[in-house]
């Protein structure tokens, strides 16, 4: 195996399963480290470095939601869930936890292996340096040094959620469908995933104090997907950039 290899972290109890994954994405060049429940899978995490997370939402010790949100403390690392079969309220709170993705049991190995190269790609594109400030005023997007701030303070986001946000703030008054956002956001062009990007704006949302019912720059357009406006600066701003 090559040193440069990806780690990712498996977190699945059921076996069958476990083993099938873990030695499909040996095959495609993946260092994997597999475990069956959830405790075990912070432990891991704490002793290791990873560079994406698979993680089952159903887990004996210490279910998937509890290892996210344990994630999520310290580490943004991408995270994918995995939820059984007719569990859609379980795949959003995924989501709301700050999962990145999310897959649906049965899934073939080949699916979440475009889904990992997706998700390991993404974050590879991020952090190569683009050197661009989207500037506000009270929100100051910093696409190079990966920050969000409102108000000067700084905000914490997931890979996904950032990348929602600049998608959207690039081009303020454009209107995106859920299907394009998916296909930005997420890398991969899949129906039925609009959903997903609902839950993301929501946390965004809740995370830049951005009410729906009177955004300031995030707006729903009912029916289609969303767009980002931006505001007038105050008048001192202004003043500023006549000088
Ligand atoms: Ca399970």
């Amino acid at each position: 195996m090559a040193s440069d290899a990806k780690k990712i972290l498996l977190v699945e109890d059921e076996k069958a399963i476990r083993d099938a994954v873990a030695a499909y994405l040996e095959r495609e060049g993946y260092w994997v480290r597999s475990v069956g429940d959830g405790q075990s899978a912070v432990e891991e995490f704490e002793k290791h470095t990873f560079d994406l997370v698979i993680l089952d939402l159903m887990l004996p010790k210490l279910s998937g939601e509890r290892v996210c949100r344990a994630i999520r403390d310290t580490s943004d690392v991408p995270i994918i869930m995995l939820t059984a079969k007719g569990e859609v309220e379980d795949r959003i709170i995924g989501l709301e936890l700050g999962a990145d993705d999310y897959l649906i049991k049965p899934f073939s190995p080949r699916e979440l292996v475009a889904r990992v190269r997706a998700l390991l790609r993404r974050v590879r594109a991020e952090s190569e340096p683009q050197l661009e400030v989207l500037d506000f005023g009270e929100l100051v997007i910093d696409i190079s040094g990966h920050k969000v701030t409102v108000g000067g303070k700084e905000i914490d986001l997931t890979a996904s959620e950032f990348k929602l946000l600049t998608t959207l703030a690039r081009y303020p008054g454009r209107v995106y469908t859920r299907m394009e956002l998916v296909e930005k956001v997420l890398g991969y062009d899949f129906e039925g995933y609009e959903r997903t990007i609902d839950s993301h704006v929501k946390n965004l949302r809740a995370k830049l104090g951005d009410d729906p019912r009177d955004p300031t720059w995030l707006y729903t357009v009912h029916g289609v997907g969303y767009r980002f406006e931006a505001p007038e600066k105050p008048a001192d701003d202004a003043d500023a950039e006549d000088k």
